[in-house]
């Protein structure tokens, strides 16, 4: 918790891992409005709005949207200009 309002994005990482098998609070993203790029655990996340709101720690504009649903997740990620998830290095096949 950072403050009262937000959590940091680290509270992201057991709704997300339902999504996808990597932990992507490891990954980096840029927001799509100031061009700042940083770990998506130093979002701000807010959680008293429809889903999950995570927003950008330099200008607060909307990052990502994450709603469950009983048989879907919708995730919004519009104010990212990408994601990028650390993967372990590739082996040649066969080895
Ligand atoms: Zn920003």
């Amino acid at each position: 918790m950072v403050d009262g309002h937000y959590m940091d994005g680290n509270m992201l990482a057991g709704p997300m891992r339902e999504l996808f098998a990597v932990d992507l609070t490891s990954a980096t993203g840029r927001c799509a409005n100031c061009g700042v790029t940083g770990p998506i655990a130093e979002m701000h996340v807010y959680q008293h709005a429809p889903g999950l709101v995570a927003r950008c720690p330099s200008c607060e504009e909307v990052i990502m949207r994450l709603v469950r649903t009983p048989t879907s997740a919708w995730l919004d990620l519009r104010g990212a200009v990408f994601v990028q998830v650390p993967m372990p290095p590739e082996t040649p096949a066969g080895w």
